[in-house]
């Protein structure tokens, strides 16, 4: 009988920074960094992986050190991050890429994806869902960004689509893990936004991805990506939600909680070989 794993993230809270380890395929590193084990201070700390948040850029640059030498063990050279704004666009990161960080951290862009071994991906967060996207056989991964606005523009399918383009990846062989985001609970929307998600047509009859009570509509991030990622032909068994809500859980940076004034986690992933 085939053994899934259904929950396949642990806590390392040994590492600095902390973060949620994804129990990926073989030969591929990946997780979810939470707010511990950092050297920023304030609002800030104390892992804060974001520069231009109004943090010192040299506790930002440590705690990015930190991390590609403890989740790597000096595999990785780098921790490739991009301009991320909101939209559907996917960067496929090369070896021109890899040998300018500086350049790639410019991009525009809100997924990352790559086949290169020896370099982590990285996209920022502070409330809106991070999602990790791996080919079990082929060897190839993406980092993706999807807020509220990247998920109506479709983001993840369009990864899933790149994924095929780039590195012939089926879809029957992606798995896709959902990081720390806002959650259900807490997401508090104006109706014209629920109105906006209706009209998708990957959501039509189906339930559970908004709710409404007597303070108005909350979307549910990681159910909106659910369905959408469903109705682009991934396999439901394949989709793991690590079900944390950054507003509800003070060990993540949450944009809505802080007032905006905070810190970004880091949802990585890299091949080792
Ligand atoms: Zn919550």
């Amino acid at each position: 009988m085939k053994q899934e794993l259904k929950y396949p993230f642990s806590l390392d809270n040994q590492s600095r920074p902390a973060y949620l380890r994804v129990a990926a395929p073989p030969a591929l590193v990946a997780g979810f960094t939470l707010r511990p084990g950092g050297v920023s201070r304030g609002p800030f700390a104390t892992a804060n992986m974001g520069y231009g948040v109004g943090d010192d850029e040299r506790a930002v640059t440590e705690n990015r050190l930190r991390l590609l030498q403890g989740v790597g063990g000096g595999r990785f050279s780098a921790l490739l991050t991009c301009r991320q704004v909101h939209g559907n666009c996917c960067h496929v990161v090369g070896r021109r890429d890899i040998d300018d960080p500086g350049a790639t951290a410019l991009l525009e862009a809100d997924a990352l994806l790559t086949a290169e071994p020896g370099v982590l991906l990285g996209i920022l967060t502070a409330d809106c869902l991070p999602l990790i996207m791996v080919d079990k056989k082929a060897r190839a991964l993406a980092v993706i960004h999807a807020g509220w606005r990247g998920l109506e523009q479709g983001v993840a399918a369009a990864a899933l689509t790149e994924m095929k383009r780039s590195f012939a990846s089926p879809v029957e062989d992606i798995l896709v893990y959902a990081g720390p985001a806002i959650g259900g609970c807490c997401f508090a929307v104006g109706a014209e936004v629920i109105e906006r998600f209706q009209k998708l047509p990957e959501l039509k009859g189906v339930a559970g991805w908004y709710c409404k009570d007597d303070s108005g509509f909350r979307l549910d991030l990681p159910a909106v990506q659910k369905y959408q990622l469903q109705a682009a032909g991934l396999d439901l068994e394949n989709f793991f939600a690590v079900d944390i809500c950054t507003y509800c859980h003070d060990f993540c940076f949450s944009y809505r909680r802080d007032h905006a004034i905070t810190g970004r986690q880091l949802a990585f992933a890299g091949l080792t070989a």
